[in-house]
């Protein structure tokens, strides 16, 4: 079965974008077909690969507006791993579709002829719980969500669980696939009880791996490349390395 993870979080800046990319091409290495799916008009997934939205091409976009656009969206980026890419097109997407019976499940109908070619497909979304939200949760069978080590982050956390729980009538088989501590910052003292915190409140929901402060990850993303071909050796690169171990371990449990 195909594992379709909506990564999600209404905040920006919480290294979901790095976390889509750098998981990917993780789980690629590790040998699974994995789709990484750009649903943010802002292409920063798109970018982050070294590709120029700017240029001619099928993008997920066209696969909303009709499925057997699909298949001809679907770029190779490297062995085992493939990008659906956005444009500034996706902007106008709500607009677009908002008269459509079928609005919510547009990404669902996009990824329907396809997804059972892939192990894995991540959907990067747009920071708010808007439309594009709501298009990956119905698409998803599993939600990933990167929770920033800060105290008022689950504040964040209660408003996109009801979200979560309105996806219920279009997605009743969703459920939490795991939480992931990003942008961990271990000189921080207030770190260690935030994530005790977590750890308490979610119990055997958050990985055990947590995602680093790490300049390597951003400088990597500026070159179009994942963290693991920009350094293998930092700290970066291995934990996205573990939390792919431990994301399919979870699938096998
Ligand atoms: P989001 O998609 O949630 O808006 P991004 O993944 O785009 O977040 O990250 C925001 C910025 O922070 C980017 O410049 C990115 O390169 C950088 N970044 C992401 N994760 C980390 C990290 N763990 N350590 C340092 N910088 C990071
Ligand atoms: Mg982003």
């Amino acid at each position: 079965m195909t594992r379709i993870m909506a990564i999600v979080s209404q905040k920006g800046g919480v290294g979901k974008t790095s976390l889509v990319q750098n998981l990917g091409a993780e789980l690629a290495n590790q040998g699974q077909l994995t789709l990484l799916v750009d649903l943010d008009p802002q292409s920063n997934l798109t970018t982050g690969w070294g590709l120029d939205p700017g240029e001619d091409r099928y993008t997920i976009y066209d696969a909303m507006s009709d499925p057997k656009h699909s298949t001809q969206t679907i770029m190779e980026i490297r062995p085992n791993l493939y990008l659906m890419p956005a444009n500034l097109d996706l902007a106008g997407a709500e607009l677009a579709f908002i008269n459509e019976i079928d609005r919510n499940t547009k990404l669902r109908k996009a990824l329907s002829p396809i997804a059972h070619h892939f192990d894995f497909i991540l959907i990067d979304g747009p920071p708010s719980l808007g439309f594009f939200t709501v298009n990956a949760l119905a698409a998803a069978s599993e939600i990933l969500i990167p929770l920033q080590v800060h105290p008022y982050a689950y504040k964040a956390l209660d408003q996109l669980m009801s979200i979560v729980a309105k996806v219920e009538e279009i997605n009743p088989s969703l459920f939490l696939g795991g939480i992931t501590l990003t942008m961990y910052d271990q000189r921080n003292s207030l770190t260690s009880a935030i994530e005790d915190a977590a750890r308490k409140r979610f119990p055997g929901d958050v990985f055990t791996t947590v995602i680093p402060i790490n300049v390597r990850i951003a400088e990597a993303t500026l070159d179009g490349i994942s963290v693991g071909e920009y350094e293998p050796s930092s700290s970066g690169a291995k934990a996205y390395q573990a939390l792919a171990q431990e994301v399919i371990a979870r699938g096998q449990a």
